[in-house]
């Protein structure tokens, strides 16, 4: 199969639809990241998305859809918090997960009996949701475990041959996956933290919780158990305490034929002078930006990607930017 990358021209929309209602696989354009889309109501299509990413059969799908979309034909309950949520927050990278049952295929939510809502604000998915008008069931558009595709280039790295369309919208903006937010209780909980902050969920929602994921016990996100994000080169993470330390695993590197390269803030560019280094910025949006664009860029130039922490700040999108960090880097020194 010959993989297009194409424009979000009339034409190509026409065609992404006879793709979608053909039981195929079409990767999209979003503002955090691109999405590998098909048919939610269709058992096949659903299926095979996790046989193409190579995902595990219980980590559950996102079903996106249009601005205009009646997400209530989706849920069975919406809480008036989540519909607060909604008017304030989308089309945007927030994710809402809602009692469901049987509104799609059951492939999608894994057994679960609730489903992930999204409303992509950017106008190429926006215009092909459109185009469907059908809940697109869209994981990240790479293999699963790599790090998340955004460009239509990343896409076609992982997908060459496997899909046969490609709508380009250019560089995400956004950088990180949504926010995925559990609305099944009184109050709204973050599954996976993103660029809707728990501060931005609270101040409209009246409060906000935060799940963690203690390993040994069952997720209540599966996707929360897994490694992920991970380039092809080796990692390790430090830090900025550490920097001496991360300096010598660089020069050994260097001293043994790799290729090293850092990552790390813009704060500490400076005293990196003369070693290669990935500049991740100066603010947490900045940093979620580039993080996964720095990720594919490291896997092509170095064999030793050594991530430098950013200082934890509490809350925020440092909280998602870090989390998506230490999953790609490991949480160590071990390359
Ligand atoms: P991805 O599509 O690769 O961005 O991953 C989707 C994320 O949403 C994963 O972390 C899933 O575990 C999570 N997710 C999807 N559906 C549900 C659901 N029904 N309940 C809880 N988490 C979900
Ligand atoms: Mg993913």
């Amino acid at each position: 199969m010959q993989t297009v990358i194409a424009g979000p021209e009339r034409d190509w929309l026409i065609r992404a639809k006879e793709y979608i209602l053909a039981g195929e696989v079409v990767a999209f354009h979003t503002e955090t990241v691109y999405g590998l889309g098909a048919d939610a109501r269709n058992d096949k299509a659903v299926r095979r998305i996790f046989a193409l990413k190579g995902r595990p059969a219980d980590n559950p799908l996102i079903a996106h859809v249009h601005a205009d979309y009646e997400i209530k034909r989706l849920v069975d309950e919406f809480p008036a918090y989540a519909e607060k949520l909604r008017r304030a927050f989308l089309p945007g990278p927030l994710t809402l997960v809602c009692p469901s049952t049987g509104k799609v295929s059951g492939f999608v939510s894994c057994g679960l009996n609730t489903l992930a809502i999204r409303v992509p604000s950017s106008p190429v998915a926006q215009a092909f949701l459109r185009e469907v008008n059908l809940p697109i069931v869209a994981p990240s558009a790479n293999l699963s475990g790599h790090v998340s595709p955004v460009t239509a280039q990343h896409v076609f790295q992982d997908f060459e041959g496997k899909i046969p369309l490609i709508l380009d919208g250019g560089v995400c903006e956004g950088g990180i996956e949504s926010t995925v937010l559990d609305c099944t209780g009184p109050v709204p909980r973050i599954l996976r933290a993103g660029l809707v902050t728990r501060e931005m969920i609270a101040d409209v929602a009246g409060a906000c919780e935060v799940y963690s994921f203690r390993s040994g016990e069952k997720p209540k996100s599966p996707g929360l158990a897994y490694r992920h994000y991970v380039p092809h080169c080796k990692t390790a993470s430090f830090s900025a305490e550490e920097l001496s330390d991360a300096v010598a695993l660089y020069r050994k590197e260097e001293q043994e034929g790799g290729k090293p390269c850092f990552l790390c803030e813009n704060g500490l560019v400076k005293q990196l002078a003369g070693y290669a280094v990935l500049d991740l910025g100066e603010n947490a949006e900045q940093m979620a930006h580039r993080l996964y664009l720095h990720l594919h860029t490291a896997e092509e130039i170095a064999t030793l990607l050594i991530a430098v922490l950013p200082r934890p700040q509490e809350g925020g999108v440092m909280d998602g930017v870090l989390n998506r960090l230490t999953r790609a880097c490991g949480g160590g020194h071990g390359v």
